[in-house]
């Protein structure tokens, strides 16, 4: 039983898939706050896991904060404040007392690790700090909620550094920058590295850099950011260090994370309309195990499937057998399919007879009898074959939805018709972003990091000068 809708009906296919895959029931009484379930949860633990590896390799600490921020402390930095106060959820009272002074359920915990950063560093040997917290973000957004896409309850990584030199947070920035590089290539994600216009940079920040990965609807989805903070947090929470020369500084501040949205890039960039595709390294089932019975050879194809389960279970892969009579094979291999498991093995009478076993590849359908002595080293070199190849399609799918794009009405067009993102040129002046926005519900998302691009012509709005060379897109 594939999935009912078919993956070209994007919306309905992402809802179906989401409940159908084991990753979210959005079944809950309240909006935007829903449950990841244990297919879905088991991938955020090893996107974690990844993660952690990383942040100790590069010298990082896990560490976790409070959950309630005072309102005192957010409203310190002004435009911190206003960037993030219509999200906000309050508690405003305990029991039947009210509060002399509201805390907020944090929307991002700079106030609250920057009030404890200022008490910890004293003098530059203290520096660089570099914490990591894993935690849940409560941000009430007013608009249309949709499970993973934009959750008013989610999780994250939110890391936070201080240093003493502003070209160290640079150079922060770029470790980070190759951090989250490596987990998206990992997940076989495609995505834009891109410097967001001054307009969309974090509330607080000196500048913003985001990772858009692009989804088969024509949208894009913002599935990180890191930002350079400049000294704008140091000066109001007063974080200052010591230097060599006795002398008192503020420290220079970085921030990035990564959220449960990842999970949504890669149901939409892998799945199809069977159900989830789910890169090999990341798979909560890496080979899913199917004995194909025939009355007088049931016990000796369960015991080979037992077996083999067992076997590779030890050589540390993620196996899970499925040897119930009471289901058909061909209703375990659609199980198999729709949560995303990347290899399938299949024993049957005429498998045990030639000493062979039946591999089935994930993302290609692709069947091949494999020598049973061979299992093992055929599973490995495949899991890098499929990791390689989603990356492919996926870099494919970013491709395809790239256009060069010069003339307003052309954008008016795409965005009306595939959206898409374009590549254009833009003057620098809000108003010109605030007509794309208008006409086209497209936004600037930046211009790119990764690469270095030149303007190559007049702004498509008002067609002076062209300042940047910038990718716009509609965004979840
Ligand atoms: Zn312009």
């Amino acid at each position: 039983m594939p999935l009912d809708n078919p993956k070209s009906d994007f919306s309905k296919w992402y809802s179906e898939i989401l409940l159908r895959g084991d990753i979210v029931d959005a079944r809950t009484p309240i909006k935007g706050a829903n449950v990841i379930l244990p297919n879905g949860y088991t991938i955020w633990e090893s996107i974690k896991r990844f993660l952690d590896q990383q942040f100790e390799a590069t010298d990082h600490k896990n560490a976790y904060f409070p959950l309630f921020i005072p309102e005192e402390f957010l409203l310190r930095e002004s435009e911190h404040f206003e960037g993030f106060v219509p999200e906000v959820a309050w508690v405003t009272r305990v029991g039947d007392r009210e509060l002399n002074q509201k805390l907020a359920l944090r929307p991002t915990s700079e106030t609250i690790m920057y009030h404890m950063y200022a008490q910890w560093i004293k003098d530059h040997s203290d520096l660089p700090i570099k914490y990591n917290q894993w935690a849940n973000i409560i941000r009430m957004d007013t608009k249309e909620t949709r499970p993973l896409l934009r959750d008013r309850e989610f999780q994250w990584s939110e890391a936070h550094t201080c240093h003493a030199k502003p070209e160290e947070a640079v150079e922060q920035v770029k470790e980070s920058m190759l951090i989250y590089q490596a987990l998206f290539d990992a997940l076989g994600l495609s995505y834009l590295v891109v410097r967001r216009p001054k307009f969309d940079t974090f509330p607080g920040a000196d500048y913003s850099i985001a990772y858009d990965a692009p989804l088969t609807d024509g949208r894009v989805l913002q599935i990180g950011t890191t930002h350079n903070l400049g000294q704008s947090f140091a000066k109001v929470f007063h974080i200052k260090y010591t230097d060599k020369d006795g002398k008192s500084q503020l420290v220079y501040q970085t921030c990035y994370g990564v959220s449960t949205r990842v999970l949504a890039a890669i149901i939409a960039l892998h799945g199809d309309d069977q159900g989830l595709i789910l890169p090999p390294k990341f798979a909560p089932i890496q080979i899913g195990l199917v004995p194909i019975f025939f009355k007088e050879d049931s016990d000796l194809v369960k015991t080979a499937i037992e077996d083999l389960t067992k076997e590779l279970k030890k050589a540390g892969y993620k196996a899970k057998a499925d040897i119930r009579e009471s289901y058909t094979a061909g209703w375990k291999f659609a199980e198999f399919e729709m949560k995303g498991v990347p290899i399938r093995l299949e024993i049957g009478p005429r498998d045990l007879k030639n000493d062979s076993v039946m591999l089935v590849r994930r993302d290609t359908g692709e069947k091949q009898s494999v020598k049973r002595s061979d299992v093992k080293k055929v599973i490995k070199k495949v899991m890098i074959d499929i990791a390689q190849n989603l990356k492919m399609k996926a870099d494919d799918i970013l491709q395809q939805m790239l256009h060069q794009i010069d003339d307003f009405e052309a954008l008016k067009k795409l965005m009306s018709t595939t959206r898409g993102i374009a590549i254009s040129n833009w003057c620098g002046e809000d108003e010109c972003a605030e007509n794309i926005k208008e006409e086209t519900s497209a936004d600037i998302r930046g211009v790119r990091e990764d690469i270095e691009e030149k303007p190559t012509g007049p702004c498509i709005v008002c067609l002076e000068e062209g300042k940047f060379r910038v990718y716009i897109a509609q965004a979840y």
